[in-house]
């Protein structure tokens, strides 16, 4: 890269970003960053159910109290109805799938009212940088800065990040422009640190700061009230309260062993409402030529039969949206082996971030192989 200075805005979780703060420690007085997994789909339903402009949010079922999350809903354009279910990726249950979460969702009478007789046009899923503002790291490194959700300015309680993704990247760019100006190049844009520190997006993110860490320690009614409350006394008062909590774990650390749960029993998808992993995949319009390298690395090929599938029940079949993860057997039910169906992957980072073993490594792909959202 011969730029005077790169600006590193590859979205949650990026391969570069990754390396980079890892290499120039980034992160080393920030808390863990937080993520979350979002799964959306695209439909087209009857006139009849259309509203358009209906934008409706709801938090809780079908997770339990103590699993973060919640829904979206979007009425727009012809006849389209975007629908989506977040899972806060520090829940605890290796058996929890958030695929199925979303799709036992959908049954909800009061979602379902909006799909039924619709068709499902179009699937994806992502992760979400949650962690906010404690979590954002140092933001320049010799040579180049991080953006947008590179750094993780996401506004968690207001669902929002491309305002903050936007403005990040013109103080960014204002900031390279004076130093270009200036006969600099490839040393550390420490202006633009100032210049976030000093702007509406710190402020707006030290705002909220609380609201993940009460949720995730206090669960969805109580740490939604304490948040709440938290937040209401910032922006109506204008006073922020003296604490700043801390995230803790990070999401992989946070999974716990097989043996404290129970494996979660999912409805069968009917097909009208809810749909299966594969077939939600070919509606990401996702190919991968399936000769090209494998993108999806392992550290250590043992881990996820040694120590993954006795400690967690290999969590990786459950949390990959995709269907990408799979363990099988031989005929006789023994010779676990791992399988992974890279040419589904539809790119979310999730294995990368949840992974309990930290074993998986994405690495971006050949191009041109999808997932493809048109009207996403
Ligand atoms: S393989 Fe990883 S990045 Fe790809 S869809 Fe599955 S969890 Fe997401």
């Amino acid at each position: 890269l011969h730029g005077k200075y790169v600006f590193i805005a590859e979205g949650v979780r990026g391969s570069l970003a990754k390396t980079i703060m890892a290499r120039h420690n980034l992160c080393d007085d920030a808390q863990p960053q937080k993520y979350g997994i979002g799964l959306k789909e695209l439909w087209q339903v009857p006139a009849d159910k259309h509203r358009p402009g209906l934008a409706q949010h709801t938090t809780g079922w079908p997770l339990d109290e103590f699993t973060g999350g919640g829904s979206f809903m979007y009425h727009f354009g012809d006849r389209y109805v975007a629908i989506g279910y977040v899972v806060h990726l520090n829940y605890k249950n290796p058996f929890l799938s958030p695929f199925d979460e979303f799709q036992r969702f959908k049954h909800h009478p009061s979602i379902a009212e909006h799909l039924e007789g619709g068709t499902r046009i179009s699937y994806g899923a992502r992760a979400i940088t949650e962690g906010g503002f404690q979590s954002v790291p140092k933001l320049s490194f010799p040579g180049g800065v991080l953006i947008g959700c590179s750094a993780g300015f996401v506004n968690v309680p207001r669902i929002k990040g491309s305002h903050n993704a936007m403005k990040t990247g013109m103080l960014a760019a204002d900031a390279a422009y004076e130093a270009v100006m200036a006969g600099r190049s490839g040393d550390q844009l420490v202006e633009y640190q100032t210049a976030y520190e000093n702007s509406w997006v710190y402020k707006e993110l030290k705002q909220v700061r609380n609201a993940k860490p009460y949720l995730s320690k206090l669960g969805t009614t109580l740490g939604g009230a304490a948040g709440l409350f938290d937040m209401w006394f910032s922006s109506i008062l204008g006073v922020n309260l003296p604490w700043t909590l801390k995230h803790g774990k990070t999401d992989a650390g946070s999974t716990e062993k097989a043996s404290k749960h129970k494996p979660i029993a999912y409805p069968k998808p009917d097909g009208k409402l809810s749909f299966d992993k594969l077939s939600s995949v070919f509606v990401s319009n996702t190919n991968h030529a399936e000769e090209q390298p494998a993108h999806l690395k392992l550290l250590d090929p043992s881990i996820p039969i040694r120590v993954n599938l006795p400690l967690y029940g290999e969590p990786a079949r459950l949390y990959c949206p995709a269907g990408v993860y799979e363990v099988l057997y031989d005929e006789q039910g023994g010779n676990p082996r791992f399988q992974i169906n890279a040419q589904n992957c539809v790119h979310c980072k999730t294995c990368d971030i949840k992974d309990p073993s930290q074993n998986i490594v994405w690495t971006t792909p050949e191009g041109g192989g999808g997932p493809n959202y048109p009207n996403m």
